[in-house]
């Protein structure tokens, strides 16, 4: 029998350096990962591409796609009728055909997700303390104090949720995260002999 594929989760507060970690991480795995590409409502930034970034959907479009149950979890991540989802077609057959699939999504969709595929690996990155991430946040100069006093606010409430995240990571050297993600890879493809 060929062996089964595996949902690896990956979230992390705003400013933690996800998307690095992330891109290293589907770089460097010890098994070929394929990148879940979510759909959501927000407007595209600057040089994100539809279709690799995000499915960038309207309002309508998404919502037909949620008639047709076509998410495995969906949300409105920052409250503010701007909503995420997962695309059951970016994950299912790929785990039917026994490849891991990873999904970079909210501590909410999480949880959807975990209650459906329990053995689905969760891996939440944390900065080495609030004050670093404020710092980050703050080093970027591309947000606003209230939008950055925002972030701040959910980056709390996510982290509270890290409780529930089988694998957390400080992500304090770069390197070493990414390593330490890579050995949790491993040792879990190893679990599914
Ligand atoms: P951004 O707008 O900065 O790309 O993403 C904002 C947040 O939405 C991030 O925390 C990201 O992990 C989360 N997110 C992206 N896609 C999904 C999804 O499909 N479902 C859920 N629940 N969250 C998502």
């Amino acid at each position: 029998m060929s062996k089964p594929g595996r949902l690896l989760i990956l979230s992390g507060p705003s400013g933690v350096g996800k998307s690095t970690v992330r891109d290293r991480v589907m770089e460097q795995s010890p098994v070929p990962l394929k990148l879940s590409v979510s759909a959501t409502t927000r407007a595209p930034r600057e040089g994100e591409q539809n279709g690799v970034d995000y499915h960038f959907l309207t309002p309508e479009a998404f919502e037909e796609l949620r008639r047709q149950d076509a998410f495995i979890e969906c949300k409105q991540v920052y409250g503010r009728n701007v909503w995420y989802g997962t695309l059951r077609g970016e994950v299912e057959e790929e785990l039917r055909r026994g490849r891991w699939v990873m999904l970079e999504i909210d501590v909410d969709g999480t949880a959807d997700v975990v209650r459906q595929y329990p053995d689905a690996v969760t891996v939440f990155i944390l900065p080495p303390s609030l004050e670093e991430l404020e710092k980050r946040l703050r080093g970027r100069g591309t947000e606003s104090d209230e939008a950055i006093e925002r972030r701040l606010a959910r980056a709390a409430y996510e982290i509270e949720k890290s409780k529930f995240y089988k694998y957390p990571i400080v992500n304090d050297v770069l390197e070493k995260t990414v390593a330490e993600f890579c050995d949790i890879i491993l040792r879990t493809s190893g679990e599914s002999e």
